[in-house]
C-alpha cells in the first residue's frame, strides 16, 4: 500500500466478505485489523479478498477472539444477579424461577449428557439439588445455588487458562518475519515461507527466525524463551541455534535446518499441549472413586431425609458432598508444574512422569555424551611397531573411523584433518556397537576400538602393551586400539572432559535423597572408575553392551525400586525406555532419545535433572495437600449438613470456596524454584 487511496481499496475489499464486522486500515503502518464473526468468515477468505483486490498480505494474520459482550461468559451471571435481586425485593416467584432456570440450564444439561452416557459426576450432584430445591418452593436457595456453583467454575476456568496460558505464551517469542539472502538481495518474508536451506540474516537485538545452524558472524545469543537459561550463549560459525531466541550482540547468519512448525519452539508448546491433557495415575484413581462415591452422597443425602424429614438439609448435603475439590486437586497442580517445568527448558511428558519422579529412588547416568561432553579429543599417540610411522597409524585409524558415528570416530577423523594427512574412503566398513569399528582398505583390515573387539579377531597384545593400555585408562583416558594386517600398530588416547556442572548436578540430587547414583558405561571399568570418582558417583556399571543397558536397567527396578535413566541417546535409547523416567539431553539429544524419552531437557544442563525431580516431588506434594484438604472438608460439610449446622447457601458457598483453595494452592507451582533456592 503506497497511499490513502490503496487503504481504502483494501478496506473495501476486506468489508466485501461476509460476516466482517469492523475494518480499519493504515497505509502508514500497512496494518488491517478486520473483526468478523468466525463462523462466517475464515482468515484464508479474507486474505483471499486482500490478494484478489491486487495486495498481500506479508506477516501471516494474527487472530484474537474478542467475544461480543452478549455472549461473555459473565453476562448470564449478571442477569442471574439481577435476577435474583428483583426477585427477592419484589418477592416475586416467577423472577426467581427464571433466574434459576438461567442459572442452572448448563449444570443440568451437562448432567444429563453424562447419565445419557451411563456416567455419574458432580453435576449430576448439583443439579438434582436445585431441581429439588426449586420443586418444593425453595425457589430463591435454588438460583442463590445454581449462581453460586456457575461463579465458581467461571473463577476455576479463569484460573487454570491463566497457568495454560503461561505456555501459550511460548509461542509468542516465534518471530513472523525472516531476512532470507536469496542471491546477492535481501528479502523480509513470513516464516513459514522460509525453507530449509535458507540462509537467515539476523541483526543484533533481533529474534532468531528459524532453527539452523551458524554460517557466519559472532554474537551472543540469549536462549531462554527455549532453554530457560537466561545466561547469553556465544554463537559462532558451525553452532546451532533456536527460533525464537534473542540475538543480543552480533549479526548472524542461519543455514535454517528446521522451519516453522518443526522447529524446536513449535514442537515444545506442543508437546506441553499435549502433556497437559494426558492425565496421571492419581487422576484416574480419582475417576473411579466419584464413581461410587456419588451415589453414596446420594444415599446421605436419602438418609437424613429420611431421618429428619426436612428436605433442604438433604439438599444441602447433596451441594457440599460434591466431590469438585477432590476432582481438581491433581490435574490443576499438573498443569501448573507442565508449565512450570516448560519455563526451564524441562519438557515433561505427562502427568505421569512427574509422579514418577517423584518417586525415584536410582537415576542412572549414562557416560559419554552425558555426564561428559560428549566431545573427545585426542591427547596422546602411541606407536608399537615399527611398520608405520605414528602420522601413517593415525591416517589408518581415521580411515576406519571415517563413516563412524561415534564421538570417539569423530574425534580420531578431526586429528587426522588437523595433521592434514590424507584420509581416503575405506573398501568397506562395519561398526562394532560399544566395541568399536572394524573397516577394509587396500585389501587388509583396520581394526580401532577397545581390546575385547581386536581379541575377538584374533590380534593379541604383549605384555608390555597391556601395561600402557592400563596406565592410561588409570587416568580416565579412553585408549582406542589400532590393528592394522593382524597387528597391533599402537593406541590412541581420546579424552572426554566431564560437563561443567556434572559433579553439583549428582551432589544436588544425593542432597534431595537420591541414594543410589549410576554410571553406566560401554568403556571399560579403570576409565569409568576414574571419571565416577571425579564427579561424586560410587556405583559404576562399567563394558555394558548398548543392548544390555536396558536389561541392567530393569535389574536396578527390581532391586531398588522406580529408575530414572538420563542418556543421550546414542545407543541408549532401549534403557531410556525401560527406565521408569527416561531422561533425554536436549540439544545433542538425537531424536531417537526425543521419542523414548520422558522428560526432555532442552539445554544440555544436567542441573535441570534435580530441577525436574525436586519440582516433581513439590508437585506430589500440592496434590496429596489439596486431596486430603478436599476430603476433609467434604467430611467436615457432610456432618454439618447433616446436623443442620449449614444452610444451603453456606453450604454452596463453602463448596466453591473449598475448589478454588485447592485450584489457588496448585498455581503455587507455578514459581517453583524461582525466588528460593532449590530444595
Ligand atoms: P558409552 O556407554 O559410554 O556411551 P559406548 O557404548 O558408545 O560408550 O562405547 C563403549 C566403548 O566402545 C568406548 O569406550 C570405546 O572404547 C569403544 N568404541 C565404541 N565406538 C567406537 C569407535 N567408533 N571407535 C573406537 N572405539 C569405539
Ligand atoms: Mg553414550
Amino acid at each position: 500500500m503506497t497511499c490513502a487511496g490503496c487503504a481504502a481499496n483494501v478496506e473495501k475489499a476486506l468489508r466485501s466478505v461476509a460476516g466482517v464486522a469492523e475494518v480499519s486500515v493504515s497505509a502508514a503502518t500497512g496494518k488491517a485489523i478486520c473483526q468478523f464473526d468466525p463462523q462466517q468468515a475464515t482468515v484464508n477468505a479474507l486474505t483471499a479478498a486482500v490478494r484478489k483486490a491486487g495486495y498481500g498480505i506479508e506477516k501471516p494474520a494474527n487472530t484474537v477472539s474478542v467475544l461480543p459482550w452478549w455472549r461473555t461468559p459473565w453476562l448470564p451471571v449478571a442477569a442471574v444477579v439481577a435476577l435474583i435481586i428483583a426477585g427477592w425485593a419484589l418477592h416475586s416467584d416467577p423472577l426467581l424461577i427464571t433466574a434459576t432456570a438461567l442459572a442452572a440450564y448448563p449444570i443440568v444439561w451437562t448432567a444429563l449428557k453424562t447419565l445419557a452416557r451411563r456416567q455419574i459426576n458432580a453435576d449430576v450432584l448439583v443439579a438434582t439439588g436445585v431441581i429439588a430445591s426449586a420443586s418444593i418452593g425453595q425457589f430463591l436457595a435454588a438460583a442463590e445455588v445454581a449462581l453460586i456453583m456457575r461463579l465458581g467454575e467461571l473463577l476455576e476456568n479463569f484460573t487454570i487458562e491463566r497457568a495454560r496460558r503461561s505456555i501459550g505464551s511460548l509461542m509468542e517469542h516465534m518471530p513472523l518475519i525472516a531476512r532470507v539472502r536469496r542471491g546477492s538481495r535481501e528479502e523480509e518474508v513470513p516464516v513459514e515461507q522460509v525453507e530449509v536451506g535458507d540462509l537467515c540474516v539476523v541483526r543484533p537485538g533481533e529474534k532468531i527466525p528459524v532453527d539452523g545452524v551458524v554460517e557466519s558472524g559472532q554474537s551472543s545469543v540469549n536462549q531462554a524463551a527455549v532453554t530457560g537459561e537466561s545466561a547469553p550463549a556465544d554463537k559462532s560459525a558451525g553452532n546451532e541455534v533456536f527460533s525464537g531466541t534473542l540475538n543480543i550482540s552480533g549479526a548472524l547468519i542461519v543455514r535454517a535446518t528446521r522451519v516453522a512448525a518443526e522447529s524446536t519452539l513449535a514442537r515444545i508448546a506442543a508437546l506441553v499441549e499435549a502433556a497437559q491433557q494426558r492425565e496421571a495415575p492419581i487422576q484416574r484413581t480419582l475417576d473411579r472413586w466419584a464413581r461410587w462415591m456419588v451415589p453414596l452422597m446420594i444415599t446421605l443425602s436419602l438418609l437424613t431425609l429420611a431421618f429428619t424429614g426436612d428436605v433442604t438439609r438433604a439438599i444441602t448435603v447433596l451441594i457440599v458432598a460434591c466431590p469438585c475439590a477432590l476432582v481438581l486437586a491433581t490435574p490443576t497442580a499438573i498443569v501448573a508444574a507442565i508449565a512450570r517445568a516448560a519455563r526451564e527448558g524441562v519438557l515433561i511428558k505427562g502427568g505421569q512422569y512427574l509422579e514418577a519422579a517423584g518417586r525415584l529412588k536410582v537415576v542412572v547416568f549414562d557416560k559419554t555424551g552425558t555426564l561428559t561432553r560428549g566431545e573427545p579429543s585426542v591427547i596422546d599417540v602411541k606407536q608399537f611397531c615399527p611398520e608405520h610411522s605414528s602420522a601413517e597409524m593415525i591416517a589408518l585409524a581415521a580411515v576406519a573411523e571415517k563413516m563412524s558415528q561415534h564421538p570417539f570416530g569423530r574425534a580420531v577423523v578431526e586429528h587426522a584433518d588437523a595433521m592434514q594427512l590424507a584420509v581416503p574412503d575405506p573398501a568397506l566398513f562395519e561398526a562394532h556397537h560399544g566395541e568399536g569399528v572394524s573397516a577394509r582398505h587396500n585389501g587388509q583390515r583396520i581394526l580401532v576400538g577397545k581390546r575385547s573387539l581386536l581379541e575377538r579377531h584374533a590380534v593379541a597384545l604383549d605384555a608390555s602393551q597391556g601395561e600402557h593400555l592400563a596406565e592410561h585408562e588409570g587416568h580416565g583416558h579412553t585408549t582406542l586400539m589400532v590393528a592394522h594386517d593382524g597387528k597391533v600398530c599402537g593406541t590412541i588416547c581420546v579424552s572426554d572432559e566431564p560437563r561443567a556442572q556434572a559433579a553439583d548436578a549428582v551432589a544436588e540430587l544425593r542432597r534431595l535423597g537420591i541414594e543410589k547414583i549410576v554410571m553406566l558405561t560401554g568403556d571399560n571399568p579403570r576409565v569409568a572408575r576414574s571419571v565416577a570418582t571425579r564427579l561424586g558417583i560410587a556405583d559404576v556399571e562399567a563394558n555394558v553392551m548398548p543392548e544390555r543397558k536396558a536389561a541392567h536397567i530393569e535389574s536396578l527396578r527390581q532391586a531398588h525400586g522406580a529408575v530414572a535413566m538420563v542418556g543421550d541417546g546414542i545407543n541408549d535409547a532401549p534403557a531410556l525406555a525401560t527406565a521408569d523416567v527416561g531422561v533425554a539431553m536436549g540439544v545433542s539429544g538425537t531424536d531417537a532419545a526425543h521419542d523414548a524419552a520422558d522428560i526432555a531437557l532442552i539445554a544440555d544442563d544436567l542441573s535441570k535433572v534435580a530441577f525436574a525431580v525436586g519440582l516433581s516431588r513439590h508437585t506430589l506434594r500440592i496434590i496429596r495437600q489439596g486431596l486430603v484438604f478436599a476430603l476433609l472438608f467434604n467430611v467436615a460439610m457432610i456432618s454439618s449438613a447433616m446436623h443442620g449446622v449449614v444452610s444451603l447457601i453456606g453450604g454452596a458457598v463453602a463448596h466453591q470456596i473449598s475448589s478454588l483453595v485447592v485450584i489457588l494452592n496448585a498455581m503455587r507451582l507455578l514459581g517453583y524454584g524461582k525466588t528460593r533456592p532449590r530444595p
